[in-house]
């Protein structure tokens, strides 16, 4: 009898390591949603395909990508066309029926939001555009809530057994996201109303949040380099408006914004835009980029 008792402990003791030894395999397409994977699934091992210096636009699907995409039980990826040009040519190399489109493992998180700037109409005459709407929303913290909840939803839904730690986790975060939220748009009261000049629409969703402006585009077209004639009409620009900063992300160009700051003496600043080895988690992204913001309103 005391055999079998032990018998039975012991199988369910190997039955519990191995549950928690299958941990969950994450591909997240870009660094932020991997910074958010971590807050809700800490102990899942989380792929970013890319990191904050790689353009999340252009992507090469090489096989280390394609591996990691075969063996992932969950996809985050922006979503609104971001990844148009190199993630279907993933799925469809790594042949993961889990993370084909539609499938709850496939999480394109504009799909839990609303995205700006959405297009009626479009022809490639105007450029390398995103009809569906700005896809770089990880810079709106109500966007990244909404993002949060459905992706735990999938969580969920592909881990069932372990629902109730990503609710819990899920929790965790938004309360601190919230009361995080509060305090950096306390301090960027004084930030209402100033102007930028900025590389793309790539921070589009932080200068709406905070009531900033983009009043010019370091790119003549979106997706395209500036040219001399751009440049020379926005040093214009730059003498009949007060711009605060030139600002681009690590992944974008900086020889156009020391270029135009030279000549309109306005200072020019790589902003944090994503998760990095600097800033890991995306508190650290936001409290970067209030931080910097304020030192150049004080400048
Ligand atoms: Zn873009």
């Amino acid at each position: 009898m005391l055999t079998l008792i032990k018998k039975i402990t012991l199988g369910a003791t190997l039955l519990a390591a191995s549950a928690t030894s299958q941990a969950l395999n994450i591909f997240a397409c870009e660094p932020e949603w991997k910074a958010l994977a971590a807050e809700i699934a800490p102990d899942a091992n989380i792929y970013a395909a890319t990191t904050s210096h790689q353009d999340p636009h252009h992507v090469q699907a090489r096989p280390s990508l394609i591996a990691q995409f075969r063996r992932a039980d969950l996809a985050i990826c922006s979503g609104a066309e971001l990844e148009v040009g190199w993630l279907p040519m993933l799925q469809m190399k790594a042949n993961n029926r889990e993370l084909r489109t539609g499938q709850p493992g496939m999480f394109f998180a504009a799909e839990a939001v609303e995205t700006l700037d959405q297009l009626e109409r479009v022809d490639r005459s105007m450029g390398d555009v995103h009809a569906a709407g700005n896809p770089h929303f990880h810079l709106s913290p109500s966007r990244v809530e909404l993002v949060a909840e459905e992706l735990t939803k999938r969580l969920s839904l592909i881990d069932s057994a372990n629902q109730a730690t990503y609710e819990q986790n899920l929790n965790n975060f938004l309360t601190r996201w919230t009361a995080a939220t509060s305090e950096w748009e306390a301090r960027a009261e004084i930030l209402k109303g100033s102007n930028y000049i900025a590389y793309h629409s790539s921070f589009r969703y932080l200068f709406d949040w905070l009531s900033m402006q983009q009043i010019g585009d370091l790119e003549p077209q979106p997706g395209l380099p500036p040219t001399p004639a751009h440049l020379a009409s926005l040093i214009e620009l730059s003498r009949n408006e007060q711009v605060a900063a030139i600002v681009y992300t690590g992944y974008q160009d900086g020889r156009g914004a020391q270029w135009l700051s030279e000549r309109t003496n306005v200072e020019q600043v790589q902003l944090a835009y994503t998760a990095s080895d600097a800033h890991p988690s995306l508190f650290d992204v936001y409290e970067a980029l209030i931080d910097e913001l304020e030192r150049i309103h004080n400048d």
